[in-house]
């Protein structure tokens, strides 16, 4: 059963059951023994739904009709009875440095809606807007979004799920019709740019933040406060009345969060703010920013400019900044724990854990399902993998779909010939390199005989796995650009294509296509900037 925005089931339980600020106005302060401050989303001139996800409608049981009445809820000229809305109070590790309080400087949760999860089971879900407004986080910022990072977030959040990574979803994208004044590489050159709002769903939008903000100041009723209710809403095989397993539900994060960023590293993620206000306390991708995927396989890739020099989130070091932000997460747990030293055993088995779960994606990816942890040759395998795809340089995507077209068998030239189109500048391919791939083959085919597996079989699977359609960084420049002209079809075109990753859509080739020349250095394409 569907209804319209107005007659949603509202749940709230946030609200009503934890700390709120006993301030409502929207002064910049320090929020102290508070999870939160009621605040109102601030209207806009003419606001317009650019796009709007049917299926995300359905899980909260809201009519995706477009009506004029949706479109001002969703882009924060409106709140409807029953919803209450909030800013969250959080801190953060920014660069792996204490920040302090930071919070929802432009996202406002409106509601908690009763609905139901992809399985049809009650699922309460968050709708967040972004960009609806300053809140008292705003710090010296003004609370407002920018079409094109909103865009980004709504494309790719949804690619992400359809990829079958844990993540957030996004319900819709909204234009408000103000200007809103962005330095797009913050090199003193600012514009007026459109303003937009997407909304934003998931469980919960808890990050490690939330529970590092009161560890720091020492405010154990406040942290156990927050860590009961999260227990008792998201972990409640970890929570008996009073009794807290905070070990356990400590151990759980540490697991989903491997389990994300192994998902990253399998479909090409770059997630480019890593910061611990950027990590979901459910182990979702959240807070979707100067992210970037992986076109050319470098692991030293980041998109993100504000990060150039030191490259701390670049590609490669996503397990390991995620194994630190754990610590971080850890250590604020501490209070609540007597055994700090099994707390500390969580910690430290994250690379295990991570590697566990690479290993295991990273042998899918080729079309094996691995012998157990331990098998050496299995090793070998990848690493030799690894070091094809850092020689010539090569489209990582393409790469995988294209090695699964390659006959079993297949010697060095033949297989390049499927290959060629995975890399950049195929003509320049070295004979020596050729070889590699020759070399690597041979121990790829003698393998793959092991487990018996035919080359229809081994397709199957690989393509399974190995997504051909990504949100690649310039097809999206590309839509925003063409979004901001006015043009109204490339955007649903985009998120229908990429609601399929994993099938061929015939007459759809160009939304595969490697990163064009011209987009190598263009900013948006392989530059992006934070808070945009
Ligand atoms: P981010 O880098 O997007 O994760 O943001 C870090 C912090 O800055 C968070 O507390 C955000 O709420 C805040 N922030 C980012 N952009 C803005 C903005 N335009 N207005 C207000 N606060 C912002
Ligand atoms: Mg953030």
């Amino acid at each position: 059963m569907v209804t319209d925005i107005a007659h949603l089931e509202f749940a709230d339980r946030f609200v009503r059951e934890l700390p709120g600020d006993k301030r409502t106005d929207n002064t910049l302060r320090q929020v102290l023994g508070a999870c939160y401050s009621r605040v109102e989303p601030t209207s806009v001139t003419k606001p317009e739904l650019l796009a709007l996800i049917p299926e995300v409608a359905q899980l909260l049981g809201l009519d995706p009709e477009p009506t004029p009445e949706l479109a001002d809820v969703l882009a924060g000229n409106r709140v409807v009875p029953g919803m209450a809305p909030y800013a969250a109070c959080y801190g953060g590790h920014q660069f792996g440095t204490w920040a302090g309080q930071l919070g929802d400087g432009r996202a406002i949760t409106l509601a908690e809606v009763s609905g139901v999860d992809d399985e049809g089971a009650p699922q309460i879900w968050e709708i967040q807007l972004k960009g609806a407004g300053p809140t008292p986080y705003s710090r010296r910022a003004d609370g407002r979004a920018v079409l094109r990072s909103s865009l980004r977030e709504l494309v790719c959040s949804e690619a992400m799920y359809h990829l079958g990574v844990p993540t957030t979803r996004a319900l819709s994208l909204a234009i408000t019709g103000e200007p809103v004044m962005r330095d797009l590489l913050y090199d003193g050159h600012p514009r007026h740019e459109p303003g937009a709002v997407v909304c934003r769903v998931a469980p919960s939008f808890l990050r490690f933040g939330s529970y590092e903000i009161h560890a720091s100041r020492d405010d154990h009723a406040t942290l156990r406060a927050l860590v009961k209710f999260t227990l008792e809403r998201f972990y409640p095989q970890h929570v008996d009345g009073d009794k807290l397993d905070v070990l356990g539900f400590f151990d759980e994060v540490m697991r989903r969060t491997a389990f994300m960023v192994a998902e990253w590293m399998r479909v090409g993620f770059v997630h480019g703010v890593m910061n611990t206000d950027n990590m979901s306390i459910l182990g979702l991708t959240i807070d979707y920013g100067p992210y970037g995927w992986l076109e050319s396989f470098d692991v030293n890739w980041t998109p993100n400019i504000t990060d150039a020099s030191n490259r701390r989130y670049r590609f490669g070091n996503q397990p390991s900044i995620a194994h630190w932000n754990i610590a971080q997460l850890g250590r604020a747990l501490a209070p609540l724990v007597e055994d700090v030293d099994r707390l500390r055993s969580v910690i430290e088995a994250f690379p295990g854990v991570f590697s566990s779960l690479h290993r295991h994606s990273m042998l899918r990816k080729i079309g094996l399902t691995g012998r157990g942890d331990t098998s050496m040759e299995d090793d070998d395998l990848l690493l030799g993998l690894g070091e094809l795809l850092v020689g010539p340089e090569t489209d990582m995507t393409l790469f995988f779909r294209r090695l699964a077209q390659v006959p079993a068998g297949s010697g060095a030239d033949a297989a390049f010939a499927v290959l060629r189109e995975a890399y950049y500048a195929p003509d320049d391919v070295t004979p020596v390199e050729r070889a590699e791939l020759g070399d690597w083959l041979k121990a790829y085919w003698q393998r793959i005989g092991v487990d018996a597996i035919d080359d229809r079989e081994r397709r199957l699977r690989m393509d399974a796995i190995n997504p051909i359609y990504v949100p690649r960084n310039y097809l999206v420049q590309q839509v925003i650009e063409a979004t901001e002209r006015g043009d109204r079809t490339a955007l649903p075109e985009l998120i229908e294509v990429l609601r399929h990753p994993y099938d061929e859509q015939p007459g759809r080739e160009q939304f595969a296509g490697k990163r064009p020349d011209w987009a190598r250095h263009k900013p948006g394409c392989s530059m992006l900037s934070c808070s945009s």
